[in-house]
């Protein structure tokens, strides 16, 4: 079986781990009424998406 040759020295360990604390933003504000949306979906409040009315919401 394949064993690492060498121990991940801290510095390595630490440099692949720098971007651990990344995470997506899962929501975004819509640009129309300001609440919070999907991205690349429409806007459940008020129907929008990319600047116009896409679903008329009651
Ligand atoms: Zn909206």
């Amino acid at each position: 079986m394949a064993v690492p040759k060498r121990k991940t020295s801290p510095s390595k360990r630490g440099m692949r781990r720098s971007h651990d604390s990344l995470t997506v933003d899962a929501f975004s504000e819509c640009s129309n009424c300001g609440e919070l949306k999907r991205p690349h979906h429409v806007c459940g409040a008020c129907g929008h998406y990319n600047g116009r009315e896409v679903l008329a919401v009651a």
